[in-house]
């Protein structure tokens, strides 16, 4: 049996010039199909015009391209739109494209599945399936830019890594992608807006802190009192908030930037007095944001929306102190496309 092509996206544009010039050609051949590669992100080889048919011809004896396929799109009446994207192995997971008057943002995925349990989010119902690789995050992101310029007629202005998964568990590829989005080589963007969230993962914190990353953090909370957090958040059991705070300490000694924390109020769970304080104290430890999400229904109604006047409680608190609150409502949640929704529904 033939081996197995090697997805030529693994390859870093150095093994590209060297896998010319071991085959007899210039190294800058490599740089051109890097070119198409990244810059243009074409499926094919018979796309790279300026190759010769007979080189196009030995790369594709030697490769594939793993690229993405966008199978199912669905817009919202808010403008919102949803992928399905399909990988080359068939399994599927969705981004999202959201408009709003100044700015598009996508909202990607960085594992098919997940492999926290946060109990409000549909997404951790599915399993953890594997980690994406840098090439499929970065062409969701391609895909969405794309979409973007049609729909709206500008270019991607902002990319959240809110999609499905957890990006610090699948560390490495997530950076890879980032550097590809951020290199002028693919999209060029500014690692400023791009944002990566994660459930609170201190020891990957850190790692992001020592590896000098120039993009902003968010951290899911939910809650600043670690008995309510690990019931929501079973996982966080092992990452009590006293480590999260020590990460995220350090991430601000060494970053300078200010974190957001996603918040959810919920009747019953965290509307309370108590919880408010747990908060505000949490959040004079390190300079910070917070964002109160909406909470998108997933079932039954364990969790429910608190009332307004909880939520007024928890921005009163915080903007005693100095914090800056925004209260963020839901996006796309026609078609299943808002925060904790995806699940592959279509
Ligand atoms: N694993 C990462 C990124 C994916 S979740 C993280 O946890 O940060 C993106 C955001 O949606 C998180 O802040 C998450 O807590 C929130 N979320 C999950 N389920 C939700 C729901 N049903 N309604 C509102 N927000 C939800």
């Amino acid at each position: 049996m033939k081996p197995k092509k090697k997805d030529i996206r693994a390859l870093t544009k150095e093994q590209l010039r060297n896998f010319f010039v071991a085959n007899g050609d210039k190294a800058f051949r490599g740089n051109q199909v890097y070119e198409w590669l990244w810059g243009k992100v074409v499926h094919s080889f018979e796309d790279m015009t300026n190759i010769s048919i007979a080189t196009r011809e030995m790369l594709q004896e030697n490769f594939v391209i793993n690229h993405i396929e966008v199978d199912n799109i669905q817009r919202s009446k808010d403008g919102t739109v949803k992928n399905a994207v399909r990988l080359h192995d068939g399994l599927v997971v969705e981004s999202v494209l959201i408009p709003t008057d100044t700015r598009t943002t996508a909202c990607v995925s960085s594992q098919v599945g997940c492999s926290l349990d946060c109990k409000f989010c549909a997404t951790s119902r599915l399993k953890r399936m594997r980690n994406l690789n840098p090439d499929e995050i970065y062409d969701q992101v391609a895909a969405i830019n794309k979409e973007s310029l049609l729909y709206y007629n500008h270019k991607l202005s902002n990319i959240v890594f809110m999609g499905m998964g957890e990006p610090l568990m699948n560390y490495n590829n997530v950076i890879k992608a980032i550097d590809m989005i951020t290199s002028p080589e693919g999209l060029g963007m500014s690692p400023k807006r791009i944002m990566v969230s994660t459930s609170g993962v201190p020891k990957m914190i850190k790692k992001l802190a020592d590896d000098g990353v120039k993009f902003k953090l968010a951290v899911s909370l939910h809650s600043a009192i670690d008995e309510i957090r690990s019931r929501i958040m079973p996982f966080s059991e092992n990452f009590p908030l006293a480590d999260l705070r020590e990460a995220l300490e350090y991430w601000y000694r060494k970053t300078k930037s200010k974190i957001s924390y996603e918040y959810v109020v919920w009747k019953g769970i965290n509307d309370d007095k108590a919880s408010v304080d747990a908060l505000v104290k949490f959040c004079k430890y390190v300079p910070c944001k917070v964002n109160l999400i909406e909470y998108n229904p997933i079932d039954d109604g364990e969790f429910q929306q608190a009332s307004e006047e909880a939520i007024a409680a928890y921005i009163k608190g915080l903007e005693a102190i100095g914090v800056v609150v925004k209260v963020r409502r839901s996006r796309g949640k026609d078609i299943d496309a808002a925060c904790g929704q995806l699940a592959n529904k279509s």
